[in-house]
């Protein structure tokens, strides 16, 4: 270790920097942030630094830097690009033992700065050590992704009930284990995405009662069409997190290998015999393993509330008092737009789009075919594909023509997509011939005619680079 890591106090202290260029700003930018009174010499100032000199929120002194400057200051960062000065500055603040940085010069520094992840008052600081302040930029971005935005208001929430807890549980054992519950469980999740009411409420229970078993929690998150890339940050949380997985038949293999490796997986796609669970029975099933005190996942294609029944899960969650979230996912829809080249509105085609359940009944689609068979509108069917005869005749009847162009996506996002595309009157025919299977959207319209012309007009990569075989 060549570094001491240490996080100062520099609020209302001087800390000076030479340099008036943009990377003296960024520097200017994080003193600021750390409520320290920023001292600038420089003859001349960038407009960010102008800026916030004109807003009193710096000290311009207009000139080259004198060694006197460094009197008083708590620590020094020299930023300009002449070498000459940051030289003397180090050797000027190195004298008066102030720690001092030169910004890419690690041999002029006493002390350098770290990449930060600021979630006030929760601080994360990385560093190389100078050997690579790329990697430690890396770093900090993969970070970022698993320290949530809301960090900063989790441990606010906390910090304003230390001392009620320290009341409550005079043992320190017994309140750190307090703290890991609450830090582990539903509280830290509720509060995490949003639910700031429900997390208050439960903490008073916890509080109340705390040698109760700790109460289960479900997540209802969508696991999106099929592209692992596609899922939110903090379904991948929540997936690596879990101690069950409750998950059905169109979360694609790729997104079940991301969760974590011994949590329990309950496949109610198809069960023993073949058969779906019956939604009564996962409604149940979720209540069963949350009320066991486990963090439950329930992961479903798609967005959970997109034809994905996740209305009434939470009916049952909400009657059995389970404490519950819903992550949004990308519904097919979206995933097939953009990865078939189908944008679904277009100003010059569809200002309007409706997603539609196709599923195909014994009497019919019970649908208003005259309200979906409108001019300037793309219309999206989902679980289409065996009922595409009716579809197709039912939206010509109602004034469609025969020629709108339709689409048929199948496995989309996914390495097998397929895009096919012809006119509402062929659909029937196209699903017959290309062996068609679920799960496939229907979209109808006329940006569908975007798609064909994207394809005539983009140009092939050269013989050389193509896969051949
Ligand atoms: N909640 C899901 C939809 C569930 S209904 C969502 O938001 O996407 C199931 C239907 O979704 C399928 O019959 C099919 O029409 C559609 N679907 C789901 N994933 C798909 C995919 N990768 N490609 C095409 N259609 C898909």
């Amino acid at each position: 270790m060549n570094h001491l890591p240490i996080f100062l106090d520099v609020r209302a202290t001087r800390c000076l920097v030479v340099g008036g260029g943009e990377v003296a700003a960024r520097k200017v930018r994080v003193l600021k942030e750390a409520g320290a009174q920023v001292v600038v010499v420089a003859p001349e100032l960038c407009a960010t630094l102008s800026a916030w000199k004109a807003a009193d929120e710096l000290i311009h002194i207009e000139r080259v830097f004198d060694a006197a400057d460094v009197a008083g200051a708590r620590i020094v960062i020299a930023a300009t690009n002449h070498s000459p000065t940051n030289k003397l500055v180090s050797a000027a603040a190195t004298a008066a033992h102030i720690p001092v940085n030169v910004v890419d010069h690690p041999g002029l520094c006493t002390f350098i700065m770290p990449s930060i992840i600021d979630r006030s008052p929760v601080l994360v600081a990385v560093s190389s050590g100078g050997a690579s302040p790329v990697l430690a930029r890396l770093l900090r971005a993969r970070l970022e992704t698993v320290i949530g935005s809301a960090y900063g208001q989790l441990a606010t929430f906390m910090a304003r009930r230390r001392t009620l807890v320290r009341r409550h549980i005079p043992g320190s054992d017994d309140r750190r284990h307090f703290w890991e519950r609450i830090l582990q469980g539903p509280v830290a999740e509720l509060l995490l995405g949003g639910r700031t009411d429900a997390a208050r409420d439960l903490f008073a229970q916890e509080l109340a009662e705390p040698t109760r078993q700790t109460a289960g929690f479900v997540s209802l998150v969508g696991a999106g069409p099929g592209d692992p890339d596609l899922l939110t940050l903090r379904a991948l949380r929540l997936m690596q997190e879990a101690d069950v997985i409750v998950y059905d038949r169109l979360v694609a293999p790729p997104i079940l290998a991301l969760c974590r490796r011994d949590a329990n997986r309950i496949d109610v796609g198809k069960s023993a015999g073949h058969h779906a669970m019956p939604q009564e029975a996962i409604n149940q099933l979720l209540v069963d393993l949350a009320s066991t005190g486990q963090r439950v996942v329930r992961l479903k294609g798609g967005d959970p509330f997109i034809f994905g029944r996740g209305g009434e899960e939470i009916d049952t969650l909400v009657s059995a008092n389970i404490a519950f979230q819903v992550v949004p996912g990308i519904t097919a829809a979206l995933g097939c737009a953009a990865y078939g080249d189908l944008p679904l509105t277009h100003r010059e085609y569809a200002q309007s789009c409706v997603f539609v359940a196709g599923h195909s009944q014994k009497d019919g689609l019970a649908l208003n075919w005259s309200a979906l068979a409108q001019p300037h509108q793309t219309i999206v069917f989902y679980m289409g594909v065996s009922a595409v005869s009716t579809i197709s005749r039912e939206l010509i009847a109602h004034g469609l023509a025969p020629t709108t162009p339709a689409a048929l996506v199948e496995r989309g996002t996914t390495p097998d997509q397929r895009v096919l595309t012809g006119t509402l009157a062929d659909l029937p025919e196209i699903v017959g011939r290309e062996v068609v299977k679920p799960p496939t959207l229907v979209i109808i319209g006329e940006i569908v005619r975007l798609h064909a012309r994207w394809a005539s007009k983009r140009t092939a990569p050269p013989a050389a680079l193509r896969a051949t075989g």
